[in-house]
């Protein structure tokens, strides 16, 4: 049977003694992955990871990664790409030694460009930062974000072409982003079912059963995406949306970026399981 696994988006809030306290305790509380947070920096040291790595693999929690908030692929300067291309590197180096699948960031800002120029220089960029990857042996996805707002690169059709055009890269999708961009929409079952099937139609089944996704509340406006929100404080249709996951048997990572992460990662794994 495909398996969802629901977790948090950082260390669990209870554990405030450090990265190898959070499997032992994500392990006790029936959680099954969890996202390092590399936003600011891949804080993580090569001896935690591998430690991380073994306790991961014993307790059968999958990790991911959130790359660095200070990238933009479709930066105007070379300098600011390669930098930009060199923080998804390191978090994609270090989340594989801790043994991790996927590795997701906001790839890119428009600047008021034409989509589709945008859209063949993050190609180029990804492209790079596969070849890198390879370069290094580092086996691992490279799961850029969709964002949430219409300034940002990252709608799903967009990524999913992509990562449909390049080896090692797949999408992580956020539903609450999803909405969130589209003032609203994105929040039926029938459109859920259309996110779904696009990811089928460009990335095959087996991408259905392995993904990398993030759900929260979200507060949003004509600007796309306020801020984040608990699950019982928005007006995400989370019956429909669960409805969607087993319909379409969506297994792999559910990451819950909700500013109660451990509370709303069981709020959401309950949810799930009462469908
Ligand atoms: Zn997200």
């Amino acid at each position: 049977m495909t398996r969802l696994r629901f977790g948090t988006g950082g260390i669990p809030r209870p554990i405030t003694t450090g990265i190898l306290d959070a499997i032992p305790w994500l392990e006790q509380n029936n959680l099954h992955c969890m996202e390092l947070e590399f936003v600011h920096s891949t804080w993580l040291k090569e001896e935690a990871a591998e430690e991380l790595k073994k306790q991961a693999k014993k307790a059968d929690v999958t990790l991911t990664a959130h790359g660095s908030y200070y990238i933009n692929l479709n930066a105007a300067e070379e300098k600011k790409r390669e930098a930009s291309r060199n923080r998804v590197i390191g978090a994609a180096h270090r989340t594989w030694q801790a043994g991790g699948e996927s590795v997701t960031f906001h790839p890119a800002f428009y600047l008021k460009q034409d989509p589709e120029k945008v859209y063949a220089q993050v190609k180029e960029q990804m492209k790079l930062i596969l070849q890198e990857l390879h370069n290094e042996g580092v086996d691992i996805t490279i799961s850029p974000e969709t964002t949430g707002k219409p300034t940002q690169m990252g709608t799903y059709e967009e990524l999913c072409k992509l990562a449909s055009e390049l080896e090692g890269m797949s999408i992580c999708v956020d539903f609450a982003h999803l909405h969130a961009r589209t003032n609203g929409a994105y929040n039926t079952y029938e459109e859920y079912s259309k996110v779904l099937e696009t990811v089928e139609n460009y990335l095959g089944k087996e991408r259905l059963r392995n993904m990398h996704i993030h759900l929260s509340g979200i507060e949003y406006g004509p600007k796309g995406e306020k801020n984040h929100l608990t699950c019982v404080e928005s007006d995400m249709n989370w019956d429909a949306l669960f409805k969607a996951f087993k319909d379409y048997s969506v297994g792999g990572c559910v990451i819950s970026e909700s500013p109660i992460i451990e509370e709303d990662a069981l709020w959401m794994k309950k949810k799930y399981e009462g469908i």
